[in-house]
C-alpha cells in the first residue's frame, strides 16, 4: 500500500527501527547524514537503498524541511556510496518514489541505487 505523504513521520516504520538498529539490514555504508543497506527485494544485481538519518516521511517532506547542510550532506552521502560500490565507472540508475502515484512503500525518505547491469527503459515497470 502507497503511504499518505502528508501523513506525520511514523517512528515505528520499518527503516527507522533499521536505522536504530532494531531491525536486521545488510549495511553498506553509513556516515552523518545517510545510512545505507541492500533491499530486502532486489530489482538488479545491486540494489541499495541510502536514507537520511533525519525523521523525513518523503522527498516531499525532506526538500520543503530539512535544512540546507542536512540536503547537502544527504547528496553527497549518495555519492559517495555509488562510489564505494563502484559504480562511478559502469553508471548506475537512482530512483525515489514519492507517495500514491510514486507507489512509496515506506514512509521514510529512501534514494533506490540500481547498478551492475544495462538499464534502457526510463520507468522500470
Ligand atoms: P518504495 O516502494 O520506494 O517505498 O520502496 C521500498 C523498498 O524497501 C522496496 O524496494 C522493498 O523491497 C524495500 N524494503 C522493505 N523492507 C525492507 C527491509 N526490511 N530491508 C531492506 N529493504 C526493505
Amino acid at each position: 500500500m502507497p503511504i499518505d505523504p502528508r501523513a506525520p513521520y511514523d517512528e515505528d516504520n520499518i527503516f527507522a527501527k533499521i536505522l536504530r538498529g532494531e531491525l536486521p539490514c545488510n549495511k553498506v555504508y553509513e556516515d552523518d547524514f545517510a545510512f545505507a543497506f541492500h533491499d530486502i527485494r532486489p530489482q538488479a544485481p545491486v540494489h541499495v537503498l541510502v536514507i537520511p538519518k533525519g525523521p523525513y516521511v518523503s522527498w516531499d517532506d525532506f526538500t520543503a524541511k530539512a535544512p540546507e547542510s542536512e540536503i547537502a550532506g544527504f547528496m553527497r552521502s549518495v555519492g559517495e556510496v555509488t562510489r564505494q560500490l563502484e559504480l562511478d565507472g559502469p553508471g548506475y540508475r537512482l530512483l525515489v518514489n514519492m507517495g500514491g502515484h510514486g507507489h512509496q512503500e515506506v514512509p521514510h525518505l529512501h534514494v533506490h541505487i540500481f547498478g551492475g547491469r544495462q538499464f534502457y527503459h526510463m520507468i522500470p515497470d
